[in-house]
This record gives structure tokens, C-alpha cells and sequence, in this order.
């Protein structure tokens, strides 16, 4: 297969899998899944030396294994035992942004922060918005990523227009386009966006853009319970103020994220341990935009926030930074795992309740924060033994289960997931998509031991 592979992309840009310059690449940032052995990685330059990778590795009965920038937390970027790596940090040019269409055409190498710097120059804003902008766009496609802003904008899928792509035979698609809407039979651009690497390899992507708000304005608002905090949600996102940012916030990780990022917001200490909600509104005009910040702080206060902070833009753009890199926070307080489970907005309340008994069941300590808006929970499970932190972890996703949630919101299931999902999900709807899988990809080529088994 090497010679196949030199032949395919360059000598220069095939590497043995247990080379050292490539250690980092054979995971991604999930806490639970170990690093995979690949047998090559390969950094292909265009679609044409992808399909060749792909028909090389299928041929010699290789699994192939795609990754973006690696920032993933359910493990879908690591390769299998023997696998082809296919890193795509080659194909990284933003093709076009086209601001008559309101789209952008890049390849799949293309960090989220370079293609949202470069709508920026036509006034425009591609507003997908994980926590590392590092992330890349074939990346947040095959995980389908949210962020902060999807309260307001919508998830990746809600941005994907169209796709290029190397399915598992090394046969090239090309789905949707530059359109704003489209009815003509089955939507397989949707079907490939989430599927982690297991249907397609993405070589081209068409995104929509959106216009770019200038003007911001952030309320803090801590409330006593985690009940006040999430019952307020659906007041504020249903008053029409469309929040481009609606976070949850415990006490412990709020702590932890303004240790972690040197930022003191000057509050009392004891709201500081409170439960808090983070509000960002954003609009064209600053005056409109500070007129709905004082209806939010109003309707906040009616609510039973103990306070309402109007947060000055410095120290607001900084929460809202430290918020994105609460992972890294909880990972350096020494967290075990980290869920993203998504239940409708109004169980979120009973789910915290929830998963907290099943931490204190297992001795675990549960942590949380969110992505509020859209009933995402973000938790961290801190729980060193193996087997209690297994435990903990089922339960948790069988109380999420129970309540009409999925066991992610926007993370992926990866290698982290895919063993509760083939527990919980529903029967029929698995089955469903093994077939789909199976007749895309009848070899089991592409990523096999990720997501839908
Ligand atoms: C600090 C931090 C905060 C985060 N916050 C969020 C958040 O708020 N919301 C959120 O959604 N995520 C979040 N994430 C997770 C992560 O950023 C996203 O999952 C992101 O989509 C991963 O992109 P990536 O380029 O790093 O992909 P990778 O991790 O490299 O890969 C992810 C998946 O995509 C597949 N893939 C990669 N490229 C291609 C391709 N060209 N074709 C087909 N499949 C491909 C891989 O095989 C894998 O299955 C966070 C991560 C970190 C570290």
C-alpha cells in the first residue's frame, strides 16, 4: 500500500503511522478514547489525490480515517488500529465567497476562524461557533457543530448548502449548490452532514453567510437554582430578542473558567457560586441593541435573578471567551469525561436534577454548564474508577434518554458514544441507518469503529 500511497499523494506526504512527528495526530481531544495505530497518514492536495487514497486504502483492505483540525471531543477523528489517516490541513483555501449568492465555497481544510475573517472583508459573517475556531470546516461539517451562537443562527447543518465528496468506492458526489432552497428528492447533502467520516470524505463545501452584527451588548444574571436559570430560557429566547449567545453557567465552573482565564468580573464572591445565565444580544445599531439589553435585564429581573449585570464589552468579550474554553478549564480541574447531551429546552431542569442523583450515586461529581438555549448540556463527570465512571455515564445518557433527549447535541458520537447509542437509541431508527451505512459503504471502509455500528 505505501507505494500506492507515495504514488497517490507524494512522497513527502505519506508518513508510517508510528512515526513520532505524527503522534499527536492519532487522536483527537475526547478524555476517554485512547489514541489509534494507523498504518500511514497522508496529507492529500486536492480532491483528485483524495479519491486515489481512498481506492488505494479500500484495495488493500485499509479503513480510512478522516481528520480536520483534531479539536474533536467524542473521538470520531481517531484512527482505527491500521487504518489510513487522512489529514486535510492541505486543502485549506477558501475557494470564494461570493456575497451576491450570500455563500462561501472552501475546501475542507479551512479553519472556522480564516473563512470567518475572510466573510468579514465582504461585511459578512459565517457564524458557526464551536469553542475552538481552530476547527475545521470538514470537521464541523461530519460533526455537524454548534457553538454558542446556534441559539440564534442555527447548527452547521442549518449552514451547509452543498457538498463535494469521496464516497467509500472513490467515486466523487456532488450535492445541493449555491441555492437557498432546494426540493428535488432525497437530501443527501443532509445526510452527510454529521455522519463523522463514515459515508463520505468532504472535498469542497458551500456555506451560507450571513450579515455580521456590529453592535453588542451581554447581561450576567445569577439566579439561586439551576431551575430558576433554566426556566428562564425559554422567556428569554421566546421574547423575540433573538440572543446570539444563551448560556448556562454553574457556580463551580463559572469559578473555573475565570480562574482559568485570569478574569475577574468584580462580583461579589458569593454570586460568583451562584447559578448564572449569560445573555449576548447583538443587532446593527448600539442604541437598539442597549434598548433590548434593559428589556432583557428587566425581564430577567423578573424572573428572580438576584442581579443583572450589563456587562462592559471588554469583560463581556472576555466571559464569553473563557465560556468557549471551559473544556479546557474542566480538563485542567482533572474532569473524566465530558457529556453533550441535548434535551428539549424545557426538561433541562429535571435532567441536571437527574444526572446529578446518578453522579451522587456512583460517588461521581457532576459539573455543568450549556449551551442553554438550545437545551445542550454541557457536563463534566469527574470520577477516576473506570467502572464507577461507566456507571455514572449510563445513567446519565438514560435519564437524558428518558426525558426525549439524544446522547449529542452537537459533539458527535465518535468512539466516546457509539456503544450508548447502539444501547439507547431507537431500534428501528438504527437499523434504518446501518442499512443506509452498509449500502454506502459495504466494505466498512470509512471510519469504522465511529458512530452508527
Ligand atoms: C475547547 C473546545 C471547545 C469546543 N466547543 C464546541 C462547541 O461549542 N460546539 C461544538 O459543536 N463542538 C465543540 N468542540 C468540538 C470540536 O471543535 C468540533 O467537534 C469540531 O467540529 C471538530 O472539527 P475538527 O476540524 O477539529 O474535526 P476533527 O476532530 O479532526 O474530526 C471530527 C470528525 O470529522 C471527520 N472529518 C474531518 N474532516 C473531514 C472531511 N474532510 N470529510 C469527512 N469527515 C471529516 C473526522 O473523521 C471526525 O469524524 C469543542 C472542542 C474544544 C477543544
Amino acid at each position: 500500500m505505501f507505494s500506492q500511497l507515495v504514488e497517490a499523494v507524494g512522497a513527502e506526504h505519506v508518513v508510517a503511522g508510528d512515526d513520532p512527528s505524527v503522534a499527536d495526530l492519532c487522536a483527537d481531544e475526547a478524555l476517554g478514547v485512547p489514541p489509534g495505530k494507523p498504518a500511514y497518514v497522508v496529507c492529500p492536495g486536492d480532491r483528485d489525490e483524495v479519491v486515489a487514497v481512498v481506492r488505494t486504502a479500500r484495495a488493500a483492505g485499509a479503513s480510512v480515517t478522516a481528520r480536520g483540525a483534531g479539536t474533536g471531543l467524542s473521538g470520531a477523528a481517531t484512527p482505527d488500529d491500521g487504518a489510513v489517516l487522512v489529514v486535510f490541513a492541505r486543502m485549506d483555501r477558501v475557494l470564494e465567497i461570493d456575497p451576491v449568492d450570500g455563500v462561501a465555497v472552501v475546501q475542507p481544510g479551512v479553519a472556522l476562524e480564516v473563512l470567518d475573517a475572510a466573510a468579514g472583508e465582504h461585511g459578512l459573517t459565517y457564524p458557526v461557533h464551536p469553542g475552538e475556531q481552530s476547527a475545521s470546516l470538514g470537521g464541523t461539517v461530519a460533526t455537524n457543530a454548534g457553538g454558542m451562537r446556534a441559539v440564534r443562527y442555527g447548527v452547521t447543518r442549518a449552514h451547509v448548502l452543498g457538498l463535494e465528496a469521496v464516497l467509500a468506492d472513490g467515486s466523487l458526489v456532488r450535492t445541493g449548490g449555491r441555492l437557498a432552497k432546494l426540493s428535488t428528492g432525497y437530501d443527501l447533502t443532509q445526510l452527510l452532514v454529521g455522519s463523522e467520516g463514515t459515508l463520505a470524505l468532504v472535498t469542497e463545501v458551500v456555506v451560507r453567510l450571513h450579515p455580521a452584527l456590529p453592535a453588542r451588548g451581554t447581561v450576567l444574571a445569577p439566579f439561586s437554582s439551576a431551575e430558576e436559570v433554566t426556566a428562564a430560557v425559554g422567556r428569554v429566547v421566546g421574547a423575540g430578542l433573538a440572543p446570539t449567545v444563551c448560556e448556562y453557567l454553574d457556580g463551580p465552573t463559572m469559578r473555573a473558567i475565570c480562574t482559568n482565564a485570569g478574569l475577574s468580573l468584580g462580583l461579589p464572591e458569593e454570586l460568583l457560586d451562584a447559578d448564572h445565565l449569560l445573555v449576548e444580544l447583538a443587532g446593527r445599531r448600539q442604541e437598539r441593541v442597549d434598548e433590548d439589553a434593559e428589556e432583557l435585564a428587566d425581564v430577567l429581573s423578573a424572573l428572580g435573578a438576584s442581579e443583572v449585570f450589563d456587562l462592559p464589552a471588554g469583560a463581556a468579550r472576555r466571559l464569553v471567551e473563557a465560556r468557549e474554553k471551559a473544556f479546557w478549564a474542566v480538563k485542567a480541574a482533572g474532569a473524566d469525561e465530558i457529556v453533550d447531551l441535548v434535551v428539549p429546552r424545557s426538561a433541562m431542569a429535571a435532567f441536571l436534577a437527574r444526572a446529578r442523583a446518578a453522579g451522587d450515586a456512583h460517588d461521581a461529581r457532576v459539573l455543568g454548564c450549556g449551551h442553554a438555549g438550545d437545551g445542550n448540556v454541557h457536563l463534566a463527570v469527574f470520577q477516576p474508577d473506570p467502572e464507577r465512571l461507566a456507571q455514572t455515564l449510563h445513567d446519565v445518557f438514560a435519564a437524558g434518554i428518558a426525558l426525549g433527549g439524544a446522547v449529542s447535541g452537537e459533539h458527535g458520537v465518535g468512539r466516546a458514544k457509539a456503544h450508548h447509542l447502539a444501547e439507547l437509541g431507537d431500534p428501528v431508527a438504527l437499523d434504518v441507518l446501518r442499512r443506509v451505512r452498509a449500502a454506502l459503504d459495504p466494505e466498512g471502509t470509512l471510519n469504522p469503529g465511529c458512530s452508527i455500528r
